[in-house]
């Protein structure tokens, strides 16, 4: 067994599938995290947007990861000291011969006033609690005034995030309008987004039939419409219109975790921190970047931040610390985009598997197995059999 000192900071997609190879091969290691529990990131529109219990999106790290040659650590990552080798957290120093930053990623306001403050966000598990607390306070205030601005939701960007998001809502919102005796065709959600088309990331066949899709389910989807400044209950649009809504929700991009950028680190754009082919960052072997905060070229443009890209290169930057730390030879990162798949609500979705196009139930369904998948990565059976019945649909 090698005696390396690791240490993983972040339990993210890349921290915990790095951690995981750490832990097949029996190399003790060091897993800094701000929260005692593994988050479903992916999943939480699913949450935020009432379909299951909002605890069942995360799962402890203690089950993750049983073996004793694991330590965990609560503390928030705020300086990577590449000087004196340490991840510099608020509570403590935690010194490495071998780094895994894996701290994930920020809201992108772009500098768009008001933003910030007064705009919902979806990154986390708190968040998720927070806006779907927030507008079921929304709708139970309606019954009160009757101010329509209550029952007004306002998302901001139709990438993969928003358009999930919103997709769900339509299947929430009348069951919750039914709960609390208001007629369920007075809400409105819109989704403003200010590039031509939805969803980037899919082709145009695609992004027109979730278009289709989600305005059959009521959605007003404001394409060519852009967010220029944002007031408490207000969005201010860039032709000089300003919608009132009481709940406004920000999906419109994402950048890295502050802390490379703050440490020093060679980033990009969005404050990711270059690496090179093995995931190193181009200014430190000693530090593997993966997932969210690191900016690896692929065709000439770094690529997107992903889940299913952060677990990849969770998987290979572990297997090329181990090499490094052995003197053996490590190998390239081979990004595999093996689909990319949009939910649409509870039952339909978008998307391309494998380079095959697919809509509707068949996509929805395919959206439910690649929960599967994803727990059997994390845990294998143990951890399908624990999540299965809370998470994913049973055909
Ligand atoms: P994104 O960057 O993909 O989309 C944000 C959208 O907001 C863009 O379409 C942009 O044009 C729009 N926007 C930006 N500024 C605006 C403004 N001022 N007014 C109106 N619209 C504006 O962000 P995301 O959806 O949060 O996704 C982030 C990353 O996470 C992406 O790489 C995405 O692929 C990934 N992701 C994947 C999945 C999945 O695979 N199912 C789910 C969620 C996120």
């Amino acid at each position: 067994m090698c005696m390396t000192s690791i240490v993983i900071a972040g339990a993210g997609y890349g921290g915990v599938m790095a951690g995981r190879k750490f832990e097949k091969a029996m190399q003790p290691f060091t897993l800094i995290n701000k929260h005692s529990y593994h988050q479903f990131i992916t999943w939480l529109h699913e949450a935020a947007g009432g379909r299951h219990r909002i605890d069942d999106y995360k799962v402890e790290l203690s089950e993750v990861f049983r073996q004793s040659i694991v330590t965990q650590i609560k503390d928030e990552v705020t300086f990577i000291d590449r000087q004196q080798r340490k991840v510099i957290g608020k509570k403590g120093e935690y010194p490495y011969d071998y780094a895994m930053i894996a701290l994930g990623s920020a809201p992108e306001f772009f500098g768009i006033k008001g933003l910030a403050e007064y705009s919902l966000q979806l990154r986390s598990i708190e968040t998720a609690r927070q806006i779907r607390t927030h507008i079921e306070q929304q709708f139970t205030a309606y019954r009160e005034d009757q101010d329509e601005t209550h029952l007004r939701i306002v998302v901001g960007g139709a990438g993969l995030t928003g358009i999930e998001f919103v997709g769900e809502l339509m299947d929430w919102l009348p069951d919750l309008c039914d709960r609390l005796g208001i007629p369920n065709n007075r809400f409105e959600v819109q989704n403003i987004e200010a590039a031509p088309a939805i969803l980037p990331a899919l082709s145009e066949n695609l992004q027109t039939k979730a278009k289709k899709i989600l305005e059959e389910k009521g959605v007003r989807i404001r394409t060519n419409t852009k967010i220029t400044k944002v007031e408490a209950d207000a969005v201010y649009l860039e032709s000089g219109e300003v919608v009132h809504a009481k709940t406004i929700v920000w999906t419109g991009g994402v950048r890295a975790n502050p802390v490379l950028k703050n440490s020093g680190f060679t980033c990009d754009g969005r404050g990711r921190a270059k690496v090179n082919a093995y995931l190193q960052s181009i200014d430190d072997e000693r530090v593997f970047v993966i997932g969210d905060c690191a900016s690896f070229e692929s065709a000439g443009r770094p690529l997107p931040p992903t889940a299913q890209l952060a677990t990849q290169m969770g998987d290979v930057a572990a297997t090329n610390l181990l090499a490094l730390s052995k003197g053996e030879q490590m190998v390239h990162f081979q990004p595999k985009i093996l689909g990319t798949l949009a939910s649409l609500g509870r039952d339909v979705g978008v998307g391309f598997i494998a380079g095959m196009q697919t809509s509707g139930t068949p996509a929805g369904i395919a959206k439910e197995l690649s929960k599967v998948k994803y727990l059997w990565q994390l845990g294998g059976l143990r951890m399908v059999t624990r999540n299965r019945r809370s998470l994913v649909r049973e055909y």
